[in-house]
């Protein structure tokens, strides 16, 4: 069985039941077992900012799916949860979004799956969740600590635990 990370986000409709929708049919799906997911985050959008905000939450999974078997789950559900990827514009508003983060220490590079996620070690949303549970674990290609990696930011966009955003406004 591997253990795997999956980084879940939505920015449009119903945010939160796009989440618990995508966190109930990885639960269904056979050969996935949740094993724990981080709180809920509210953060601002990376790459286009002029949109809602999005929920993220990461959820460890063990499996024993192999990691394109597993990308090809995570598109099925995103598409049963109505993504439409033809009409989206990169970065721009969706429904739900599966990233693959990183599945045990595998280093994974082909035409449809890289992994660990190219991305994952520069935006607060995934690094952020992840200090809950792995903040020891090593990045296999970067060899260095999920902490390392969210000291090493350049830029954080913000990231709060979901309720809170607006209460330090007033
Ligand atoms: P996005 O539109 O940002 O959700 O990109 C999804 C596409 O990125 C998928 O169709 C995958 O083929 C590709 N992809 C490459 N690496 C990964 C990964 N680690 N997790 C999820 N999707 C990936």
């Amino acid at each position: 069985m591997a253990i795997v990370y999956l980084c879940l986000g939505s920015n449009s409709g119903d945010r939160l039941k796009f989440i618990e929708q995508a966190v109930s049919f990885l639960n269904l799906a056979e050969n996935i077992k949740i094993v724990r997911t981080t709180a809920l985050y509210e953060t601002e959008p990376w790459g286009v900012k002029n949109q809602n905000w999005f929920l993220n939450m990461i959820v460890e999974i063990k499996t024993n799916l192999k990691a394109q078997d597993l990308l090809l789950k995570c598109l099925n559900i995103e598409k049963t949860l109505g993504r439409n990827r033809e009409k989206e514009q990169k970065w721009g508003e969706r429904p739900i979004d599966i990233d693959i983060i990183f599945y045990d220490k595998e280093i994974i590079n082909t035409e449809i799956l890289t992994v660990p996620h190219p991305r994952m070690h520069e935006r607060a949303f995934v690094l952020v969740p992840l200090l809950e549970l792995i903040p020891d674990f090593i990045h296999p290609v970067l060899h260095k600590s999920v902490s390392e990696l969210y000291d090493d930011l350049q830029e954080v966009e913000n990231v709060m635990l979901y309720g809170t955003r607006g209460m330090l406004d007033e």
